[in-house]
């Protein structure tokens, strides 16, 4: 059975408080399209603003702490994010993985603490270009969602894994169709050997130079369940025709 498609924008580290009517501009255009769940993870500073402005859409945050609280610095935790208004949050992801030197067992810490206070979870996974040459995709992917996956999924919270090449970000390049068909029915099988029936209930997203251009065939394929998008998410010109490609 097909599962509803997620598009999430990822802000990274763009958005003023003047890029407040973009975020209202999106939020009233996805109200269009009732059959895909459309959400926005802006700067954890923006957070609360952004929810304010678009009651009842999904804002959420790029990354949290897996600590409840304590002396973490500059740190956000979960049930801060929750608190400002978001009600999902990305984690994992590549730029943090590899900036931050995020393990996979920080990310599974980060992404059980967030499920825990039943924010919805994006956990990114995705293998280098390096890997991917010396076909090495797969085992990469799988060692990620190994170290990383959280020990049980609670339907009080949802969890979605982002298969993002680290090669497709921000370049232009994408994954050859097979390519991505390969990888998400790989994931799939991770997810339905890790949590059985629950499994099949978990949505893969790809990510990674997703556009208006080539959304509707990266929708087409297999066990892709919606997309996680970043540079054509800051524009809702640019961003809602790949929320229309997935309704
Ligand atoms: C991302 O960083 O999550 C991403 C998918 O970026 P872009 O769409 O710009 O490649």
């Amino acid at each position: 059975m097909a599962l509803k498609k997620l598009v999430a924008g990822n802000w990274k580290m763009h958005g003023l408080s003047s890029d407040l009517d973009e975020v209202r501009v999106i939020a009233a255009a996805a109200k269009d399209y009732p059959g895909v769940d459309v959400a926005l993870c802006v700067p954890a500073i923006l957070i609360e603003r952004a929810a304010r402005a678009v009651p009842g859409f999904a804002i959420g945050g790029q990354d949290v702490h897996h600590a409840e609280k304590g002396p973490h610095t500059g740190c956000t935790s979960a049930r801060m994010l929750l608190d400002a208004g978001a009600s999902l949050t990305i984690v994992g992801h590549s730029e943090r993985r590899d900036a931050q030197r995020e393990s996979d067992v920080e990310v599974k810490a980060k992404t059980q603490s967030a499920l825990s206070v039943g924010l919805n979870v994006i956990l990114c996974v995705g293998e280098s270009l390096e890997a991917r040459e010396r076909g090495a995709a797969l085992d990469t992917v799988s060692a990620q969602l190994d170290g990383s996956l959280p020990d049980t999924v609670d339907d009080k919270a949802e969890l979605a894994i982002a298969y993002e090449p680290i090669w497709a970000i921000g370049t232009g390049k994408i994954p050859t169709i097979d390519e991505i068909r390969d990888m998400h029915a790989a994931i799939r099988a991770r997810l339905r050997d890790r949590y059985a029936v629950a499994g099949a209930g978990v949505r893969i997203l790809y990510g990674g130079s997703v556009k208006a251009s080539n959304a509707a065939e990266i929708f087409a394929i297999a066990d892709v369940d919606g997309a996680l998008v970043g540079g054509a998410s800051l524009k809702a010109a640019d961003f809602i025709p790949i929320v229309a490609a997935a309704s």
